[in-house]
């Protein structure tokens, strides 16, 4: 029957290298602790004794490297202890990525030499891309690096909202609750949770991100030398696959790491064999990667949108701004015929441009829609900067 009161508690004890992996109950958050020894989740330090309190649904894996002590409230969708875990071999990549870094900053007068390593997380959907990534990220910024964390998943989205791909620098390990909390994040709206509704825009998109983060790290030893992580859509199919070459070329990337696919692996390093700088590394699937349905993926995208506005602790409150339907003009990028005047000669088809600006009447339809306020002075400034 249901108990009455606060849920009874319980300790777990961690041997070394082992990892408490957690499902928090759909309906209620849960209240845990370290109480002892050394833990860390997805590469963040657990602080000792203080009670951290996690949302309903989240999922997670505390891990140790020397051993340690939970104390936690007995009230999960599931929780167990592995101790065969991913993340030595997560730890082994660290290791090379320091090593880059340090030369990088040793070689601060060769514009060429001073790029840190540029990192690729690829993988199908649940394999543990994000995880991996800011795991990766979290650990550099524990050794005092400034990584930038860059997210092109528009389905999920990290760093702001899903349908936008962003990057941002990392100076603090990521906060386990509340993720990534950006100051400064450059953001790019797609508007969409999947590229197939314009691929061509989702990659003007990330030439731009590209370009801009280029631009900042010339200017920016530091974050120039910690390099960057990317991490990319679960998409690895005929289009995906595409996406994830584009994405690796624009990036210049030179560390490829390939989760949970011997396919995916072998196709990368045979077409990458022609860019000897590249490495292409395999890595196993964490077994605690939890799959999850297309319902599912659905109602954490609502919820991060949710949790933009009012954040994770339900403290923020957005303000509304009442403003005159003629004062805004609302456009979509794409679709439509190509705008002409008269009729296109014979056997000439009209093709839907993918860049055209496209005027949209404000009406009903916009209800619950996000819409991105765009900055430029002039319509041909909305896509580009350049
Ligand atoms: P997608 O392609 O859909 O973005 P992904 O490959 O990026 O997925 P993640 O988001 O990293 O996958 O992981 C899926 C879920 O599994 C997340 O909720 C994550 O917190 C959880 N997870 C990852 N690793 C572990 C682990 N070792 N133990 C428990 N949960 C984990």
């Amino acid at each position: 029957g249901a108990a009455l009161g606060p849920p009874a508690l319980k300790q777990v004890k961690l041997e070394k290298e082992s990892e408490l992996r957690i499902e928090v109950s759909f309906n209620t958050s849960l209240h845990l602790r370290l109480l002892s020894g050394n833990a860390e989740i997805f590469g963040t330090e657990m602080p000792p004794q203080n009670w951290l309190v996690f949302p309903p649904k989240m999922k997670f894996a505390i891990f140790t490297w020397y051993g340690a002590t939970i104390e936690m409230q007995d009230n999960t969708e599931t929780d167990y202890v592995a101790d065969e875990t991913s993340m030595i071999s997560y730890a082994n990549v660290h290791a090379v990525l320091e090593e880059r870094r340090n030369r990088a900053k040793a070689s601060a007068s060769d514009s060429h030499a001073s790029q840190g390593p540029r990192v690729i997380v690829v993988g199908p959907t649940d394999s543990g891309k994000s995880t991996l990534s800011k795991t990766l990220v979290s650990w550099a910024a524990k050794q005092g690096w400034k990584p930038t964390f860059v997210d092109l998943d528009i389905g999920q989205g990290s760093i702001t909202l899903p349908g936008c791909i962003a990057a941002t620098p990392i100076e603090m390990p990521i906060d386990p609750v509340k993720g990534i909390h950006p100051d400064m994040p450059l953001v790019y709206f797609f508007g969409h949770n999947t590229p197939t509704v314009n691929a061509d825009l989702y990659r003007v998109l990330v030439k731009e991100l590209a370009q801009i983060l280029k631009r900042q790290f010339a200017g920016n030893a530091e974050y120039k030398a910690a390099g960057m992580v990317i991490n990319t859509m679960g998409f690895i199919d005929g289009l995906g696959y595409n996406l994830l070459l584009h994405a690796i070329d624009t990036f210049q990337a030179n560390v490829v790491l390939v989760l949970g696919q011997e396919k995916l692996y072998s196709m990368l390093k045979g077409v990458l064999k022609r860019k000897p700088y590249v490495d292409v590394v395999k890595l196993q699937k964490s077994g605690g990667v939890v799959s999850r349905n297309k319902k599912f993926r659905a109602s954490a995208r609502s919820q991060r949108i949710r949790e933009y506005f009012y954040s994770v602790s339900n403290d923020l409150s957005p303000r509304s701004t009442i403003a005159n339907f003629s004062d805004l003009a609302v456009y979509k990028i794409g679709g439509g015929p190509q705008a002409s005047a008269s009729a296109p000669p014979i056997g000439v088809r009209r093709v839907a441009d993918p860049m055209r600006l496209v005027p949209v009447n404000i009406n009903r339809d916009l209800l619950n829609l996000v819409l991105a306020v765009s900055f430029a002075k002039e319509q041909d400034q909305i896509l580009s900067r350049y």
